[in-house]
């Protein structure tokens, strides 16, 4: 077993975590205050090359591996867990549509997507329910005028204002397929939630109002929609959990830093094993789901199947990392507290990814019939 990172993959790890600390950290809160989508820095994400990081190089992507995508998004994620989205949204799209789509879409929509100036969705979820992805009405049905038409509603879908394109999950006779679709034709319209967390990123409704559709936007077969993003979760669910360990290790080294300079009852914090013994057990604890997710990205670079392991990353993932930083945000006592530190941001933004990609109850459905053959209820 060799578990050191490849020569070029340590340099990513190296440029990226010095540009998450100096440039995407500043800013960290202001997306979030000021309820603005960090465009320049996506972009900046873009011209430094990582947006595509493990996808093919004749569409402007890094050809790297997929521990290279797992190394970017953790780094980014340790600045700013938020733009940590650019790379599980892309690794997530850019897979299904490498897999999938027609050369000519390829061409279209990936240079675009990996230099930043092209912000891609996926809408898979409704507001009838998400766990069940069988359960999409949305559809793709015969135009009167010609051709097909997109009618129906996806709701809570991560950069609906401001993404200009969406992989859409649809209804058709031969099941669920996939199709294309640009955001801005005509019977697209956006309606934004109020969310707890991501706020910068955003979260809402797509509702498609006869908007119309050719059979060459879709991706892949008829009726082989659901196989394609299931397949894809087994990419991105890793992701998000190497999202959540960023954010929780960069709370960590804050905390660290925190108890060796304040004292109480004339010592250091860090001389009490209360303290020193917590921040002990959630190193252990990251240490331990950061190299399951790496093994679970080389699996997948050996082509070898990591269904289950993906799970076991985005069921384990947030929960670790949420237990980590509110952990470093009572260290930091009253301060903690305060909205001056990003930890109460950390909290927030990583609560959501409990829920995106499929709760820990649904992981664990995953995980279940992996190990005894039958789908639990
Ligand atoms: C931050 C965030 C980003 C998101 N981004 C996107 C996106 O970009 N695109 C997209 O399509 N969707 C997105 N979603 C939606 C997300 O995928 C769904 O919310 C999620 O799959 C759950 O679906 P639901 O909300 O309809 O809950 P439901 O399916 O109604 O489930 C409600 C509760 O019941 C539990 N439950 C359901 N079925 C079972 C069962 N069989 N056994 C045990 N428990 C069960 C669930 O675990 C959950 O706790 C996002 C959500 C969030 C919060």
């Amino acid at each position: 077993m060799d578990f050191s990172l490849a020569p070029e993959e340590e340099a990513l790890q190296a440029m990226l975590r010095d540009f998450s600390r100096k440039i995407l950290k500043r800013d960290y809160q202001h997306w979030d205050t000021h309820g603005e989508f960090p465009r320049r820095h996506w972009k900046a994400l873009g011209e430094l090359g990582v947006l595509g990081v493990s996808m093919p190089e004749q569409y402007g992507g890094g050809g790297a591996s997929s521990v290279a995508a797992g190394i970017a998004v953790e780094e980014i994620s340790r600045g700013d867990v938020n733009l940590g989205y650019s790379i599980v949204l892309n690794s997530l799209i850019g897979d299904i549509l490498v897999r999938e789509a027609a050369a000519s879409l390829l061409q279209e929509w990936l240079p675009t997507m990996f230099d930043g100036t092209r912000l891609a969705a996926i809408g898979v979820t409704e507001p009838q329910g998400g766990s069940d992805v069988s359960s999409i009405r949305t559809e793709a049905r015969p135009n009167p005028e010609g051709g097909l038409e997109l009618v129906g509603e996806k709701s809570g879908i991560s950069l609906a204002a401001v993404a200009d394109s969406a992989v859409v999950a649809v209804r058709e006779s031969a099941g669920v397929s996939l199709y294309a679709v640009s955001l801005h034709s005509t019977g697209v319209r956006r309606v934004s939630f109020d969310d707890l967390g991501n706020r910068p990123i955003g979260r809402g409704s797509l509702f498609f109002d006869h908007v119309p559709l050719r059979e060459e936007q879709r991706i892949g077969r008829p009726g082989g929609g659901l196989r394609s993003v299931l397949t894809g979760f087994d990419f991105s669910r890793v992701l998000i959990a190497l999202q959540c360990v960023g954010a929780a290790e960069e709370s960590l080294d804050e905390a660290i830093a925190y108890v060796q300079s304040r004292t109480a009852f004339g010592r250091s914090l860090a001389e009490f094993q209360g303290v020193s013994f917590t921040l002990a057990r959630r190193y252990a604890e990251l240490e331990q789901l950061r190299w399951y997710c790496y093994r679970t990205l080389w699996l997948r670079d050996q082509g070898r199947s990591h269904a289950t392991e993906a799970a076991i990353c985005k069921w384990k993932g947030p929960q670790v990392a949420l237990a980590a930083i509110h952990d470093c945000l009572i260290l930091h006592g009253q301060y903690g507290y305060t909205r001056d530190l990003p930890l109460q941001q950390r909290l927030r933004d990583v609560m959501g990814l409990e829920i995106g990609d499929g709760t820990a109850n649904i992981q664990q459905m995953i995980i279940g019939q992996s190990l005894t053959g039958v789908r639990p209820r």
